[in-house]
């Protein structure tokens, strides 16, 4: 069977092209115009690249979005502030503080301040323990919930190459809060055996081979190799490595693809679908905050 490359680029497209639907009816309808602030602290170059992809997406679709610029040396008060001020603002929906922080800040302190309401990113902390507490998928997206968003566009990608995920062995190696964590328990609400790995994970190929569903989420290029994957596997790179090459993920592509079923590429793959479901998030808002 031949591999399919799983081209997150495109699915995400016909996504936003349904919430562009959403988005203008939601204006013509009900007169509301979903809004996102991007808060950008410092001038990190990648930081930039991805906030000026997520305005120009939201600009793409009708979502009112404004990028709040401060300096690197902006201090926790001054940036609480500014959260304060955007919970409280109707016209904002969804804030997202950009990540990394400069490291004079807490971003823990941060996420928190983040009214739930607006926490487009899901990264607060009671999105994530609501997140937790559902048994299903179908509970999940039946609640308030904001569903992190890379993890969110994983399970989509899934869905829609028709990955069966219940009773999969589902392995994720990478348990960071933003994408290994919290897909776990998206995989688990639909009925698959997760493992998580991560750098102390002992023997890390013995349990990678036997994943159905393999996920690197590590953030090193050429981490997983053709020998740590079972026949027959779908393999989803999250990994982000710019070299001087260009941008390439943890997966070494060319060999895996020839043993995997399915493979999403980087670039193309999932970093498409994570700001689709930013704009799946923000529109989520949008009619959460007006009891729709
Ligand atoms: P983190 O650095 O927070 O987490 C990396 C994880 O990988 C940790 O759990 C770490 O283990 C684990 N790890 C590190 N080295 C190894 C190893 N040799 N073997 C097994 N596990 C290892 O990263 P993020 O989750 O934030 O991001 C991961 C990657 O995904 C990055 O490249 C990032 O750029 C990318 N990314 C892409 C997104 C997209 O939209 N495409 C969105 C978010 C992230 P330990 O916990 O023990 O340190």
């Amino acid at each position: 069977m031949a591999t399919k490359i799983i081209k997150g680029k495109e699915i995400a497209f016909h996504l936003r092209e349904e919430l562009k639907k959403k988005v203008s009816d939601l204006k013509t309808k009900k007169g509301i115009i979903p809004g996102l602030v991007t808060i950008l602290v410092g001038d990190d170059p990648a930081s930039k690249i991805y906030v000026r992809s997520k305005k120009k997406a939201c600009e793409e679709i009708g979502i009112y979005s404004e990028i709040c610029q401060l300096d690197a040396k902006t201090g926790e008060g001054e940036l609480l502030e500014r959260i304060r001020r955007f919970n409280n603002n109707p016209k904002i929906h969804g804030i997202l503080v950009q990540l990394p922080l400069p490291k004079h800040i807490r971003t823990e302190k941060m996420i928190e301040a983040i009214s739930p309401k607006k926490d487009v990113d899901g990264f607060h902390p009671l999105n994530m323990g609501k997140l937790l507490l559902k048994k299903t998928m179908a509970e999940i997206l039946r609640s308030e919930i904001f569903i992190p968003c890379t993890p969110y566009g994983i399970m989509e990608l899934l869905n829609f190459c028709g990955t069966p995920i219940k009773g999969a062995e589902a392995v994720i190696v990478g348990r960071s809060n933003i994408v290994g964590k919290p897909l776990a328990i998206l995989l688990l609400a639909e009925n698959a055996t997760v493992t998580i790995c991560h750098s102390q994970t002992k023997n890390l190929a013995e349990i990678t081979k036997k994943a159905d569903i393999l996920v690197s989420a590590v953030g090193k290029p050429e981490v997983i190799t053709a020998k740590m994957v079972k026949e027959g596997a779908v393999v989803i790179d999250v990994g982000m490595n710019r070299l001087e090459v260009g941008l390439v993920g943890d997966v070494k592509f060319d060999s895996v693809a020839k043993k995997a079923r399915a493979i999403t590429p980087v670039p193309g793959g999932v970093g498409p679908m994570t700001i689709s479901m930013l704009l799946v998030n923000t529109v989520k808002a949008a009619k959460w905050s007006a009891g729709l």
